[in-house]
């Protein structure tokens, strides 16, 4: 079934079922096939394959025996040899072989659009190996949210208007591919194959970061668009987690001149001695929005992203303190905050939760539907 079919189908899950949304009781569309994602594997390189390489131009297909093919500048070379040009995009199939980019085995296809490398597949194929990445634990209740966490942010962010819908990083959701799959990974998405959340019949944009440190962040605060199901609780939950609390020590010396640094490279002007940070605005959650430097030559304000960056902080939760001639900066939680808390998720399960449960935790007044 093609993407564009698939998408007019789930449609209703993006729009809310139009018309339908309002009437009570109306039972959600479900789709007969899984759609499947596009995923950026990185731009160029060399892709092998153990079995034949087919390579599909127009209504033609190409068969060459299994080995390495070259990408690099919209071309795809053979031992050095140009064997094709990528005039839009192209489809490279392997049969029913796994192929090798950068390191790492993926089943599905390609799609070489200029020199970008895309890997497509069926979304549950897919979740096997990101579930393995994102939320492997012990606890089989935190995994199958996770699952439908991953599996609804995926079908959530599948665009018609882009080369390919996600990237395969924790911009998006980590995908190694085959060998990160493990047992459980595979089992939890068969057993939860097809499950969404949803709020008033959408599909939601189901938001996870590993710790929230108490407190969840808004998606207003994180990413410019509140979403009610997203609003900001607590979450006593995360407290087992590595990274619930964290600190790092700098000389005062050294903490200041790191600031220095970084405002000449931001404001582009040396704001000379630092002689003073002091965070000065935190968002509902409590995360640090805003921070004002005392300079030789002026006041500056700095956001709180920033800062994170500039420390290599694992989140924005965090207290500046000075102690003597060094200073601390304390914190709680590791990454955005917004919506479910992996470790939140682990700590619930622990305590008995079923994963309808956690996720009904951290995406308010939103149900689990079978999408397919
Ligand atoms: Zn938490």
């Amino acid at each position: 079934m093609s993407k564009l079919k698939i998408l007019i189908l789930i449609l209703p899950f993006f729009l809310g079922c139009i018309g339908l949304e309002k009437r009570e009781g109306v039972r959600l569309g479900r789709i007969s096939t899984e759609p499947c994602v596009r995923i950026l594997l990185g731009d160029g390189g060399d892709i092998q394959s153990d079995g034949n390489i087919y390579i599909h131009k127009g209504s033609k297909v190409y068969k060459l025996s299994s080995g390495t093919i070259q990408v690099k500048d919209g071309k795809i070379y053979r031992d050095g040899q140009k064997v094709f040009d990528i005039t839009s995009s192209i489809r490279v199939t392997f049969g029913n072989k796994s192929f090798g980019y950068n390191g790492l085995l993926y089943w599905g296809e390609v799609i070489l659009t200029n020199s970008l490398i895309i890997n497509k597949i069926p979304i549950e194929s897919y979740l096997y190996s990101v579930v393995a990445c994102e939320f492997e634990c012990g606890e089989i209740e935190a995994i199958k949210a996770g699952a439908c966490a991953a599996r609804t942010y995926t079908l959530r962010h599948l665009k018609l208007d882009n080369d390919y819908d996600l990237v395969a990083t924790e911009a998006d959701q980590v995908y190694r591919g085959v060998n990160s799959e493990t047992k459980n990974s595979r089992s939890v998405c068969d057993k939860t194959r097809g499950l969404v959340c949803v709020y008033r019949g959408k599909l939601i944009d189901a938001r996870y970061s590993s710790t929230c440190g108490g407190r969840t962040a808004d998606s207003k605060d994180v990413f410019g668009k509140g979403e009610p199901y997203l609003r900001s609780r607590s979450c006593n939950y995360c407290k087992i987690s590595p990274h619930y609390s964290w600190a790092y020590k700098y000389s005062k010396q050294n903490f200041r001149e790191l600031v220095q640094d970084r405002i000449k490279c931001l404001k582009g002007k040396d704001p000379g001695q630092v002689r003073g940070v002091k965070i000065k605005k935190r968002d509902k959650s409590g995360r640090v929005k805003e921070v004002i430097v005392e300079a030789k030559n002026g006041r500056f304000t700095i956001n709180g992203e920033d800062i994170r960056k500039l420390f290599d902080l694992k989140s924005r939760y965090f207290d500046i303190k000075s102690r003597g001639d060094r200073i601390y900066i304390e914190g709680k939680g590791w990454g955005h905050g917004v919506g479910m808390c992996s470790w939140g998720a682990i700590g619930m399960a622990k305590k008995g939760k079923g994963f309808k449960e956690i996720l009904r935790y951290y995406y308010q007044e939103t149900s689990v539907k079978k999408l397919y």
